[in-house]
């Protein structure tokens, strides 16, 4: 195949861009938004390449604006299911044939389009479908997908290059071939970036796909499509289906050739997919790999000595930013007594000016929240914070569903440790505080690490090196993601490999080596130059 051992081109982090008011970046990207939300887009399911349409169409309606209509998709049956399968099986030997190189340079190119060409028509669609303001999903659909695109190249030639010993007369060596079979991909709303990463990384270690988006993602799901259909990714490699989650699981994951598992999503769903994957294992060629990146309720731990302007801070960006629809948003926070009258202080003043509204206008910080179900959760949170004799809601609160689904960015302060709002996952803009008493610092360790099933992301906010390192030690398990002065959110691709553990996920690190290895199955091959051509050895004599 390849006559060279080639260098992939050193991946760098995407520069975040600033759009700054009044800046031509910004002025750019508003068009492509008006003229999107302006149309009405089709958004077929992709098939062998193929674009297939069906008579069952559903409407997309933006979150902050949820009486406009901006397209519709294809809802498909198990029929597509099957299909789906079919064809990605059917092209899995000549992707598998071809040379690791042309797998990298699709991907480049994929990495390459989002960065010039389609940058604004993937973010527009963010800013349209998920209600991500020009931040938000620049950080996101461009800069973090463009990242995994161009990292994963890197960690794949990485991964090539390890290689065993060899003793003399002999060569080893490590081939690290796809799984037996085709893969399946079942990702979330909240982030264009990982929707796109979770299939684009098999496929990049010579997979087949299928790919099932959340259909609240579907109008940037359609633009991932058209970048990789641009970049090259041959029929079938990739295919993505608009059908019901539970149905399709069932499906899927009953199919001999199912290799493996690649979900981002709530941790009740993975729960229920490792069940059906353990009910079929008898069915099995191979034994599937399962990667689940799940639910979180992260937190934000501070110690007396901590900066009160920059918990404050770290707990508004934390806690707001995305409408706090960020597995990894600070949504608990454990504030010493002697602080938090200060806390809270800095932290009405900075939410008194945070604009709530349309992802057009980018001076909004908060947009809204992804639908009804969303709405109502929050609003069920906030309305029984209000009657609750052992909570607050201290700033915030409001909801209007009017227009769009918004919920203002709020704080409920507990007396209760245990109270619902600071031990379940809400996925919205809601922070729940409990206060602690300044010596019970070691016992609210404890109760930090031992309050939720969930270990995503925390935070420690000290100034006190011993305090800082009694927190990394007792918070050892709490979290995959793990913070020193700074919020719980914004990993970066290459920097702060992202996921986390016990009920969190299989802590396999989107982007990076680590997630890569389990895609691949390795083959150990033994060649012996000149082979023995009598069975005795020299201990018989
Ligand atoms: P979700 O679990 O509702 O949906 C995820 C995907 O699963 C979607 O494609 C959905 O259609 C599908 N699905 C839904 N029900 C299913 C079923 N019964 N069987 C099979 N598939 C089914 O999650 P969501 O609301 O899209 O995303 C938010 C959740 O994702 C939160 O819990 C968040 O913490 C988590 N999340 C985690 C990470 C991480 O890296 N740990 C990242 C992003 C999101």
């Amino acid at each position: 195949m390849s006559k060279a051992i080639s260098q992939v081109p050193f991946a760098q982090n995407e520069p975040v861009k600033t759009y700054a008011p009044g800046s031509e970046e910004v002025k750019s990207l508003i068009a492509t938004y008006k003229k999107m939300y302006a149309e009405e887009l089709e958004i077929p399911m992709v098939i062998g390449g193929k674009n297939v349409t069906t008579k069952e169409k559903v409407t997309i309606h933006p979150p902050h604006d949820h009486k406009h209509t901006v397209g519709f998709y294809h809802q498909g049956t198990m029929k597509h299911v099957d299909e789906a399968i079919k064809v990605a099986l059917a092209a899995k030997k000549q992707w598998n044939d071809l040379g690791w190189e042309q797998r990298a340079a699709i991907f480049l190119k994929a990495a390459d389009l989002i960065a010039g060409p389609y940058r604004d028509r993937i973010n527009a669609a963010t800013m349209i479908g998920q209600s991500k303001n020009v931040h938000q999903a620049e950080i996101d659909a461009a800069c973090e997908l463009i990242d995994f695109l161009r990292f994963n190249v890197e960690f794949m030639t990485e991964l090539y290059a390890e290689q065993p010993i060899s003793d003399a007369g002999i060569w080893n060596r490590a081939e690290y071939r796809p799984l037996e079979g085709f893969c399946f991909a079942v990702t979330p709303f909240n982030f264009t970036a990982i929707s796109a990463n979770l299939p684009s990384c098999m496929a990049l270690m010579g997979n087949v796909v299928v790919w099932k988006p959340s259909d609240k993602q579907a109008y940037s799901a359609h633009v991932i499509m058209e970048v990789f259909k641009e970049a090259g990714v041959p029929d079938g490699v990739i295919n993505m289906i608009f059908t019901d989650g539970k149905e399709t699981a069932e499906r899927v994951l009953a199919h001999p050739d199912f290799a493996g598992l690649h979900f981002t999503g709530s941790t009740k769903v993975f729960q229920g997919m490792w069940k059906m994957i353990g009910d079929n294992i008898h069915n099995y060629k191979s034994y599937p790999r399962i990667v689940g990146e799940t639910g979180g309720k992260d937190f934000v731990m501070a110690h007396p000595s901590a900066d009160v302007e920059a918990l404050a801070t770290a707990l508004v960006r934390g806690a707001y930013e995305y409408q706090g629809q960020k597995c990894s948003a600070a949504s608990r926070a454990y504030i010493p007594k002697s602080i938090w009258k200060d806390v809270k202080k800095v932290m009405e003043k900075q939410m008194k000016t945070i604009k709530v509204g349309t992802t057009e206008d980018p001076s909004n910080f908060v947009n809204a929240v992804i639908d009804r179900n969303s709405f109502d959760k929050c609003k069920g949170y906030i309305d029984r914070a209000e009657k609750a004799k052992d909570a607050e809601v201290v700033i915030g609160g409001k909801c209007d569903d009017k227009k769009g689904y918004f919920v203002h960015p709020t704080v409920i302060e507990t007396t209760n440790p245990h109270y619902e709002s600071i031990e379940q996952e809400i996925f919205g803009p809601i922070l729940t505080v409990y206060v602690y008493e300044d010596k019970k610092w070691a016992e609210t360790l404890q109760l930090v690490d031992s309050t939720s099933p969930y270990a995503l992301t925390g935070s420690i906010f000290s100034q006190d090196r011993y305090a800082i390192n009694e927190a990394y030690k007792a918070l050892e398990n709490a979290s995959g993601n793990f913070y020193i002065n700074d919020k719980p959110t914004g990993a970066v691709v290459g920097q702060q490999p992202f996921g986390g553990s016990r009920a969190s996920g299989t802590n396999d690190k989107a982007g990076s080596k680590m997630n890569l290895l389990r895609w691949v199955s390795a083959r150990s091959i033994k060649e012996t130059f000149v082979p023995a051509k009598d069975y005795k050895y020299p201990y018989l004599g």
